[in-house]
């Protein structure tokens, strides 16, 4: 499939330059009719062609970064009590899935680990495994003082002291156990590294 489309450029001699290209350089219309199937490689091509013409991911950057945090897919890691604070967040009163978070069940379609509740050593290799079946880019939150530094068991010799010790942690939220308010707040603390970053 060749390219879709140019952007529109060369105004006229004395001409003001145009404020807005004529065409988007991005053929989302020409996209969107092709089959499903299809879909994937026309706009990898149509993003790839983007780049090139526009360099270095500058321009584009921040729509992925748009996309992502409004579109968070958690793989829920609940263990223990703050494992229902988690869930009452899902619910009617607090409603997460206004901000576009929406749990997922294969961490092949998640890119946000939410740990909460107490890590053992013995399921640590599971965690790991699973963070790692996750696709780039991904982050993880640490909800509650035992996924954060092992809580009241944190002397325990069968307890991981921090959920840190085994993966990178993006955001930390405190409490014994946080209450839904509080995991939201980590969801929008979050979204704000989200949009600050550059690769
Ligand atoms: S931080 Fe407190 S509420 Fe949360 S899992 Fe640990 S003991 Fe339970």
């Amino acid at each position: 499939m060749g390219r879709l489309s140019a952007p529109a450029t060369s105004p006229g001699a004395g001409a003001a330059p145009a404020a807005v290209p004529a065409e988007p350089a991005v053929p989302f219309v020409e996209i969107e009719a092709v089959r499903a199937k299809e879909f994937v490689p026309a706009a990898k091509e149509a993003l790839t062609a983007l780049v090139a013409e526009q360099g270095q991911r500058k321009l584009i950057q921040p729509v992925f970064n748009w996309a992502g945090r409004n579109s968070l897919f958690p793989l829920h890691w609940g263990l223990a009590c703050c494992a229902i604070e988690f869930a009452a967040a899902f619910g009617a009163r607090w409603d997460a899935e206004r901000f576009g978070v929406v749990p997922r069940s294969s961490p092949r379609q998640c890119d946000l680990l939410i740990v909460n509740g107490t890590v053992t050593w013995k399921v640590a290799h599971k965690l790991v495994t699973l963070y790692e079946q996750m696709p780039e880019p991904k982050w993880v939150i640490a909800m509650g003082n035992c996924a954060t530094g092992g809580g009241p068991f944190r002397t325990a010799y069968s307890v991981v002291p921090g959920v840190d010790k085994l993966v990178p942690v993006d955001v930390y939220i405190a409490g014994c156990p946080p209450r839904p308010e509080a995991m939201l707040d980590g969801i929008l603390e979050l979204e704000k590294l989200i949009r600050e970053r550059k690769e």
